[in-house]
């Protein structure tokens, strides 16, 4: 089978290394991908949401099938575009439609679908600005802290967590009547504050039948101690240690069929991930987002933990006969540590070169901020590089990526060194 990822980061490579694994998988390409991708299948200079170039190449090609990493292309509709032509629609698209799409692309939408199908999730009320003033008078019926976000995609800093009411309505009034984030805040939802443990479970599902796959733990800020801004993820572990077989049954009844049994009652075309972003309140599971494919850095640590053949667990996906696929888990826990550029997230240097790939032992270095500058790797991002670890327990995994990370380096790079610091 011939084989076309779209994305460039960590987790393509890691969708890459996976699938190159089977022996079904005859020729792999990654559209555009990143020096990681370029050691183990074929770069192809396309822009993910560019539906025309894409066609092009997949006619060319003769691609079977299309794995979608990022969101936008998904809520700009690629899964439709494929389905709706005839030269294109035998080619098995692991990627929602567009409508299934919306639950991570419109806030609004994925609370009214949990309301729908009784999922639980925090008491919200969405706001326009013709409604500014009804928005403002909503917050102060709450307690803070309060939770504001852009209806939208907003490549992740479209939420905003407030302690003070008046802070509050500006930021409502900056998002709603100035834009902060551009027409993603045109609607914002403001909603109850959950206090808890966050965690997230990924769910691969062909609409009708599903799996659940490893769940995992990002660390999200840039600073030890989950202190400083917010980042794309700085390392993540699987499986979370707190999660016990009675919290996942929990999970499984209250969550995860309500939400894929709505998607079939809705004639949803669903054939892809489900990344379920929760919180955990006295034990009992919110749903705080959904969003439609795969997380980064979760999937360089759920993915090497699947030991069955990825390229037929997405025929089943693309077959709607999942429940027929073997899923078999590696029991080890997984763990990554992210290297980013220094001052990322805010403004940081490229091109600069990263030495000593060859000393890694025993932990998989998946790229994802990287490029080729003739034959030196340099960094291209802020998150650069992802190195996963195996180990009976987080503690034994950590410890392997941390020796192998220090084996890297790259001019001002910086990782947090804390990963795991609260789970014992
Ligand atoms: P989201 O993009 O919806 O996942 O929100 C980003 C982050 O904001 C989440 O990872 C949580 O840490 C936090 N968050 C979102 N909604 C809530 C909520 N209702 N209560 C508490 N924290 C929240």
């Amino acid at each position: 089978m011939k084989i076309l990822i779209l994305g460039a980061g960590g987790r393509e490579h890691t969708f890459a290394y996976k699938l190159a694994q089977s022996p079904k998988c005859s020729q792999l390409f990654v559209a555009p991908g990143n020096a990681g991708t370029a050691e183990i299948s074929e770069n192809i200079d396309l822009k993910v949401t560019d539906f025309k170039a894409i066609k092009d190449f997949v006619l060319k090609e003769k691609i079977e099938m299309l794995v979608v990493g990022p969101e936008d292309p998904l809520v700009e509709g690629i899964t439709d575009f494929f389905a709706e032509d005839d030269a294109l629609n035998s080619v098995k698209v692991i990627g929602p439609s567009k409508r299934g799409a919306l639950l991570e692309g419109s806030k609004e939408r994925a609370k009214e679908f949990m309301a729908m199908h009784k999922i639980p999730t925090a008491a919200y009320e969405s706001f326009t600005e013709k409604s500014l003033e009804a928005g403002k008078e909503f917050l102060e019926t709450l307690n803070p802290p309060y939770v504001l976000k852009a209806d939208g995609l907003a490549a992740g800093k479209g939420v905003l967590i407030i302690n003070d009411l008046e802070e509050a309505k500006q930021e409502l009034q900056n998002m709603l009547a100035e834009k902060k984030f551009g027409a993603a805040s045109a609607k914002v939802v403001i909603e109850e504050f959950l206090d808890g443990i966050e965690l997230s479970v990924f769910v691969l599902t062909d609409g009708k039948n599903y799996k659940i796959l490893p769940t995992a733990k990002d660390y999200k800020r840039i600073g030890e101690g989950d202190t400083g801004l917010n980042t794309g993820g700085m390392g993540a572990i699987s499986p979370v240690p707190f999660v016990d077989e009675e919290l996942m049954q929990k999970i499984e009844e209250r969550i995860v069929k309500p939400t894929v049994n709505g998607l079939q009652e809705e004639d949803i075309d669903y054939k892809g991930f489900v990344f379920i972003g929760l919180i955990m309140v006295k034990n009992d599971p919110y749903v705080i987002e959904y969003n439609v494919r795969m997380g980064d850095p979760e999937t360089e640590v759920v993915l090497p933990r699947i030991k069955s053949d990825l390229v037929d667990i997405f025929v089943k996906v693309s077959e709607e006969k999942l429940n027929e696929a073997s899923l078999e888990i590696d029991e080890r826990t997984a763990t990554t540590v992210m290297l980013v550029s220094g001052g990322y997230p805010e403004a940081y240097e490229k091109s600069k070169e990263i030495t000593g790939f060859d000393k890694v032992e025993d932990s998989i270095v998946f790229h994802a901020g990287t490029k080729f500058e003739g034959d030196k790797v340099v960094t291209s991002g802020g998150r650069v590089i992802a190195v996963t670890s195996f180990g009976k327990d987080y503690k034994e995994a950590l410890k392997k990526s941390y020796q192998n990370v220090e084996k890297l380096h790259f001019d001002k790079m910086y990782y947090r060194k804390d990963l795991g610091f609260d789970l014992s």
